[in-house]
């Protein structure tokens, strides 16, 4: 099964896995399993939070910068993106179209609680986080902080775009340490 949002970039051949390279709207992505990530984020938290954010602005920043360029994508509602970036409203295509721009991260299923454009916040609600999902397959036992850095960074690094503004991202709630789901504020 794949996602219809993906389909869509399929379509115009805007999403491709072949020769060894994967490219969405352009950019090459490399995939890797949720636990070499989680590795990864623990050897410095830090850093991996402050490098994953820069690049999930840049990729936003491409992916509208593509859109723009490439008629084919029109009907794909990345332009919303654009407008939802000027003026973020509780309109539902744009916000669906957040979803699907996160969605193609692989860190689960985004739902959002609450955003305010004036005040430039959010929250953000993950359902069954993948690295969280990992850390407790890893660890076998609940965490006492919250574990999902890299998803912390991506949501960043989207809101930082979509707020035109530099905003952090800090994880509340947390799967792995035994709450239902994740919980982000934005700010
Ligand atoms: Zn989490």
């Amino acid at each position: 099964m794949i996602s219809g949002f993906l389909q869509k970039l399929m379509f115009v051949k805007q999403f491709m896995i072949l020769d060894g390279k994967i490219e969405i709207l352009g950019t090459k992505h490399i995939m890797l399993a949720a636990d070499a990530l989680l590795g990864l984020q623990e050897t410095d938290s830090t850093k991996t939070y402050d490098l994953v954010k820069d690049s999930v602005f840049k990729n936003m920043t491409e992916f509208v910068e593509h859109a723009k360029v490439y008629k084919a994508l029109k009907d794909i509602a990345l332009l919303d993106v654009i407008k939802l970036s000027k003026k973020i409203g509780g309109e539902e295509g744009m916000l669906k179209t957040l979803r699907d721009v996160f969605d193609i991260y692989g860190l689960g299923t985004m739902t959002i609680l609450d955003l305010n454009n004036e005040k430039k916040t959010a929250f953000i609600r993950i359902d069954e986080s993948s690295i969280a999902q990992a850390y407790i397959n890893h660890e076998k036992k609940r965490s006492k902080t919250p574990e999902c850095t890299i998803t912390a960074a991506v949501l960043a690094g989207m809101f930082s775009f979509l707020f035109n503004k530099d905003v952090d991202c800090i994880e509340g709630k947390c799967l792995a340490k035994g709450d239902i789901y994740c919980e982000f504020a934005v700010k």
